[in-house]
């Protein structure tokens, strides 16, 4: 039996690498170990090695991830040794008061249900060990691939957060700034929910097919016209229901205040990463009584809302596989993680597959 693996770390601010583990062997009482097969690097990866987060000295990145698990703890029932599952990036330990109150994100505390990466070693390793696994492991079904499952851990949960949130009527008005992945699944979800007018706004070629193919009306090159005019001339200018900020910035969270009409939602999802304060355009907003709603999400994660996803996938709602641009060997993750950074090669997402 092999006692060591091979795991990719963040070895410093700014400084990535292998790392020779021991192979998880004990899950606890109520925690699974899972063999990884394959994963996807996340932008928010690269956040965290930049040091968004602080020092992670050591720790094992990646929290996007599917498997088959490889040693379960006594108490977790309903799954078995060999059992092919999807992890979620969030995992909450459906315990804890904020997690009874329905917030499971901010499990214990605000972002508490982020651990991958975070407070726990992550997923870019042949082992991981998954906390609360009864609620954290969700089943893959049979015709579903690896490939398309792992999608489920984060940009859909994230990106059909973005779009719920929005809470955009049917045949209402949605805009989605930033289609990265992110913003790509927000934009496939609003038209699962029946927005009547998607509206995306990017200015790489690519991801401005990808918009389109994913259920975008119009895209808007936010270097060649304001975004802001463009959505209020597209919509006898009263503002969209709802606009989705799917990419982190002071520019795009004011874009999405000004593009939203009074009584719409400002649904955050991007990681704003810099900076003390996320101002608020005073006019735009009303003077603070434009009877607008600000949500924000942090990839809703547990079983139930992983099946559900995993269905849309079993029953064509949704192939989110366009989105692989690039596949690498587990032993290639030092490659991916440098595109992923400098976004060369017009790269969307790097599926990374395990041996
Ligand atoms: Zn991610
Ligand atoms: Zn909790």
């Amino acid at each position: 039996m092999p006692t060591k693996m091979n795991a990719f770390v963040m070895l410093g601010i700014k400084k990535v690498g292998f790392l020779e583990k021991p192979i998880p062997q004990d899950p606890g009482p109520n925690g699974a170990i899972i063999k990884t097969r394959c994963a996807l690097v996340c932008t928010s990866d690269t956040h965290t090695v930049e040091g968004a987060i602080g020092e992670r000295h050591g720790i094992t990145l990646g929290h996007e991830a599917v498997g088959v698990v490889y040693k379960l703890g006594s108490e977790v029932k309903g799954y078995k040794e060999g059992d092919r599952v999807a992890v979620n990036a969030i995992t909450p330990c459906y315990r804890c008061e904020n997690c009874l109150r329905g917030c499971s994100s901010q499990c214990h505390q605000m972002l508490g249900g982020w651990k991958f990466a975070n407070i726990k070693d992550g997923v870019f390793a042949e082992y991981f060990h998954v906390n609360d696994a009864e609620a954290n492991l969700a089943p893959i079904p049979a015709t579903v691939k690896d490939s398309s499952a792992v999608y489920c851990c984060d940009m859909i949960s994230t990106g059909f957060s973005a779009a719920e949130n929005a809470a955009v009527p049917i045949g209402g008005s949605v805009a989605i700034f930033g289609e990265g992945p992110v913003g790509l699944m927000a934009t496939a979800g609003a038209k699962l929910l029946g927005a009547g007018l998607i509206i995306g706004i990017e200015t790489i070629p690519k991801r401005q097919e990808l918009a389109r193919h994913f259920g975008a009306d119009i895209v808007i090159d936010y270097r060649k016209e304001d975004p802001v005019e463009a959505i209020h001339r597209l919509t006898d200018g009263f503002g969209v229901d709802g606009a989705i900020e799917a990419l982190g910035a002071q520019e795009t969270f004011s874009a999405c205040i000004k593009a939203t009409r009074p009584g719409g939602v400002i649904s955050n999802v991007g990681y704003h990463g810099k900076g003390d304060f996320i101002s608020i355009p005073r006019l735009d907003w009303g003077v603070g009584m434009s009877d607008q709603t600000i949500r924000t999400s942090l990839c809703p994660g547990g079983k139930e809302r992983m099946k559900r996803l995993l269905r849309l996938i079993d029953t064509g709602r949704v192939d989110p596989t366009p989105m692989t641009t690039h596949t690498f060997a587990f032993q290639e993750l030092g490659h991916a993680f440098d595109l992923m950074k400098t976004k060369y090669e017009g790269i969307i997402k790097p599926l990374i597959t395990f041996s």
